[in-house]
């Protein structure tokens, strides 16, 4: 495994990293304290590419490798967490399914609509107010056929961009009967007769990117708006979360940058026994400890990205870099907090708001109690 960048990687990351300098990074508190979107991000962000990444250029994307993805989140994660999450919802699962498993005339429909940044995003619902982890045996909501339509009903919840989206790629059994092979993806048009998209929830960090509540009532689409094939939903959702586990631990990694650059500056300007605290070794611990964790962090998260580029298997390593990535993102924000003494408690600081998005980081896209399951499924199967 080679870990230079390729000059392609290079010039990306330097414009992304612009980008998110520019359009992510000052509006980051406003985003959290007013709990609104960051549109502005995604009308000059669709040009830039950072709204194609997983679709290809004949629709409209920018197609980027693993690595590139996971160089844009972690810029967008030092930016932004709530606009990098609104992003990677819309990449990694609100497009990916359908560049992956659509028939061309999905893929010709949405994806050049929501690559461009005039639109509004993707969305995937996966999770039902009585189901979350358990997908396989708790996804109620279900798709029955009508003639030449399907018809849905049933409730989602936490659908990250619903209430920003032109469509929601919805999680759904087609087969009563249950088991591995009774779940299908089905877009479902956001303006679609019987959708109902809840109010924005009420979030703890994350402020500025809209999860909603979805409610199905006799909702119709076309049997075309199946995506990939009927009761290979269970299927296209692993391995759609594989990749965006990827792209969570990504983010984490930028946020926990984006906590200790705080940290790092605080300290070498905060006095406190007559020397600034940078001096103080405890605090220069606390920084070597952060910087070698971001590090390990950022290196697992390349090599996972290298080898989905490679085509080789990697959920086990997907699930490492995912649990050790955000618990690591959680450490650096405390720690990063504890540097800045009482003002790290205040919310004039960004360690504050980067401490708080980085809590969801370890439960969305699969909790770190399930990345420990999915490891020790590999582990004991002894490889
Ligand atoms: C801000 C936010 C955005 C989100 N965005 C999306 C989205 O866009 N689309 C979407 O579909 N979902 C989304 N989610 C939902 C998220 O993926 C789920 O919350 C997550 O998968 C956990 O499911 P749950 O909340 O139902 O918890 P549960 O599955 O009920 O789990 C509760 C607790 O039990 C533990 N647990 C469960 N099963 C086991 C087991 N077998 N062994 C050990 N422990 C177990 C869990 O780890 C957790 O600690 C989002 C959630 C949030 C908070």
């Amino acid at each position: 495994m080679n870990f230079d960048l390729s000059n392609e990687q290079v010039i990306w990351k330097k414009i992304a990293h612009e980008f998110v300098e520019k359009e992510l990074r000052p509006k980051a508190r406003e985003v959290d304290e007013k709990e609104e979107f960051n549109w502005e991000a995604v009308r000059k962000g669709g040009p830039v590419g950072l709204l194609g990444m997983s679709i290809p250029e004949e629709y409209g994307g920018s197609n980027v490798d693993a690595i590139s993805n996971a160089i844009a989140m972690e810029e967008l994660g030092w930016g932004c967490g709530s606009t990098a999450l609104a992003f990677t919802a819309h990449n990694g699962l609100g497009t990916a399914p359908i560049a992956l498993y659509g028939t061309e005339e999905l893929k010709k429909q949405w994806l050049p609509l929501v690559a461009n940044g005039k639109n509004k995003l993707g969305a995937l619902a996966l999770t039902e107010p009585g189901a979350g982890s358990d997908i396989q045996g708790g996804v109620i909501t279900k798709a029955e056929k009508q003639g030449d339509e399907w018809v849905i009903n049933g409730a989602k919840m936490w659908c990250t961009n619903a209430g920003i989206a032109e469509y929601i790629i919805t999680l759904v059994r087609t087969d009563s009967r249950g088991g591995s092979k009774s779940l299908s993806m089905i877009l479902v048009p956001t303006d679609s007769k019987g959708l109902k998209i809840g109010p924005a929830e009420k979030k703890m960090g994350l402020r500025g990117s809209p999860a909603h509540g979805v409610i199905y009532d006799n909702v119709r689409v076309p049997l075309g708006n199946l995506v990939g094939a009927e009761g290979r939903g269970l299927q296209q959702t692993l391995t759609t979360l594989d990749a965006g586990r990827i792209s969570i631990g990504a983010i984490s990694v930028g946020l926990a940058q984006a906590a200790m650059d705080a940290a790092v500056n605080y300290a070498r300007e905060r006095k406190a026994f007559g020397q600034v605290i940078s001096e103080f070794q405890a605090i220069q611990f606390k920084l070597s400890n952060m910087a070698m964790e971001i590090e390990l962090a950022r290196t697992m998260i390349y090599k996972t990205a290298w080898l989905k580029d490679q085509g080789r298997p990697y959920n086990k390593e997907a699930a490492i870099a995912k649990l050790y990535a955000t618990e690591m993102a959680e450490r650096v924000c405390y720690e990063a907090i504890q540097i800045h003494g009482g003002y790290g408690y205040s919310r004039e600081y960004n360690v504050e708001r980067m401490y708080r998005d980085a809590r969801l980081m370890t439960i969305g896209e699969g909790t770190s109690e399930i990345q420990r399951l999915v490891i020790a499924r590999h582990v004991l199967a002894s490889e």
